[in-house]
């Protein structure tokens, strides 16, 4: 079985595939010769996942699956949440995102979070969801150099360091989208 994952990280890609027998092959969006940009219009990370699982199975007629995450910060009604890569507005940066959200807990003692992923699946006419969760809380400084986001602020529960501290394995066996890919793989296996 082939299946398109619909993004153009090839990191995410390998890291998928490595966790797939090799009865299911992954493409990804290169791999079909789509170049389109896909805007991520919709206002949930449930809405954005489907929105671009949809548009590759409408236009392609292929399996598909896409994911979308989100940093939700609870003193802060769940924000920046589906907006957690434009946080910083025009100026968007890892280092600008990870600054607004310091400075907007900078009085807040409640500074527990989650990174949520959602994965929206289409196979063979139908629709399937799966989430992965990953609690924690925001640092009040940056703490190391690994990973990408908001890594350095983002300390998991049960840990003493930050996910930019870990190395990405340490990471993907707790994290939000290790968590929700688990639970993709395990359907798929089954299905
Ligand atoms: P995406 O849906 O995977 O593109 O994630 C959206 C945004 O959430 C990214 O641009 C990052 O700012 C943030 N993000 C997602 N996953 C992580 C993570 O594992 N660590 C830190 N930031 C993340």
């Amino acid at each position: 079985m082939q299946i398109v994952f619909a993004t153009n990280n090839l990191n995410k890609l390998a890291e998928v595939q490595k966790m797939l027998p090799n009865s299911i092959e992954l493409l990804s969006l290169s791999d079909i010769n789509c170049f389109d940009e896909i805007d991520e219009t919709e206002t949930t990370l449930e809405g954005n996942a489907k929105l671009k699982a949809n548009y590759i199975t409408k236009k392609f007629g292929s399996n598909c699956f896409a994911d979308d995450t989100g940093l939700e910060v609870e003193s802060l009604n769940g924000a920046p949440g589906v907006f957690s890569a434009r946080y910083a507005g025009a100026e968007n940066s890892s280092e600008n995102n990870m600054q607004k959200l310091l400075s907007k807990l900078e009085n807040k003692s409640n500074r527990k979070a989650q990174f949520r992923t959602v994965i929206a699946l289409n196979l063979n006419d139908e629709q399937f969801l799966f989430e992965g969760i990953c609690k924690g809380e925001i640092l009040t400084n940056k703490q190391g150099s690994e990973g990408f986001g908001y890594d350095p602020i983002f300390k998991p529960h049960g840990f003493t360091t930050s996910f930019a501290e870990m190395t990405s394995e340490e990471k993907n066996n707790i994290s939000h989208r290790g968590i929700a890919i688990q639970q993709l793989v395990s359907f798929l296996i089954k299905n």
